[in-house]
């Protein structure tokens, strides 16, 4: 008997009708994980405290990075446009960046709290990808998950990793259809606590379950040890604009 995910429900008590998307749809995703049901999917892409979902901050960020990859993609695949609510992209002698649209320009709060959204969204990209490939997540440990990704509780640092060069591996298609692959690339350390994953040439890691000081120091120190050949430095998101969503490595 199925069992959601996110909320423990089992098919007696809640339904599981709707395809629910790993990494959005409306960001090109195409895996969808079975054990989570119609309600939480649902939650993830409505509207609650904000005016936007998860799922679309998600989708705000990454968008971001696709239009950066399909321009520069030697088949001049038809982009079709750079659209977002929040965000444009700029052009200066050739280089691209990203600025906030005037009406969220000087709204602290609101990028705050957009950057927590999309962290948010991170972990449920994550998480349902971890179960779907991995078969596991119902274990306690993951609840430090559930409770912030679903139940919006507490807050979990994530950090990111800026590379040295704008030279990441992408397959043909990945960025209009992207995937989340695990141990993907030899530089990306993950451990019983942490964990990380690239995704469109972003590199992230996060904790996975609850730590303690010296666990978090040994993995800080390992996972630099790792990234010393591609990476620059590690920066703690604390703002949407801490992560490099247009690549602008790339421009170099
Ligand atoms: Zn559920």
């Amino acid at each position: 008997m199925k069992k959601c995910l996110w909320c423990f429900k089992n098919e007696n008590e809640t339904l599981f009708i709707k395809k629910a998307h790993t990494i959005p749809k409306s960001l090109g995703g195409q895996n969808y994980n079975q054990n989570v049901c119609d309600e939480c999917n649902e939650y993830f892409g409505t509207k609650h405290e904000n005016i936007y979902s998860i799922e679309e901050a998600l989708k705000e960020g990454f968008n971001i990075t696709r239009y950066r990859i399909l321009l520069s993609s030697p088949n001049k695949r038809k982009t079709g446009g750079f659209k977002s609510r929040f965000f444009e992209i700029k052009e200066r002698k050739g280089k691209k960046s990203v600025r906030y649209n005037n009406s969220f320009k000087f709204n602290s709060n609101f990028q705050k709290e957009l950057c927590r959204s999309f962290k948010r969204g991170l972990y449920k990209m994550f998480f349902e990808e971890l179960n779907r490939q991995k078969n596991i997540g119902y274990e306690d440990n993951f609840n430090f998950i559930r409770n912030f990704a679903r139940y919006n509780k507490g807050d979990i640092p994530v950090f990111y990793f800026n590379r040295l060069y704008g030279i990441f591996m992408l397959t043909e298609n990945e960025a209009a259809t992207p995937f989340l692959l695990f141990d993907r690339m030899k530089y990306l350390f993950s451990n019983k606590k942490f964990q990380e994953i690239e995704f469109l040439g972003h590199v992230f890691g996060f904790p996975i379950s609850s730590y303690d000081e010296n666990e978090f120091k040994e993995y800080i120190e390992k996972s630099l040890k790792e990234k010393t050949t591609f990476f620059k430095d590690i920066t703690l998101i604390k703002k949407f604009t801490d992560i490099d969503f247009i690549h602008s490595i790339m421009n170099k």
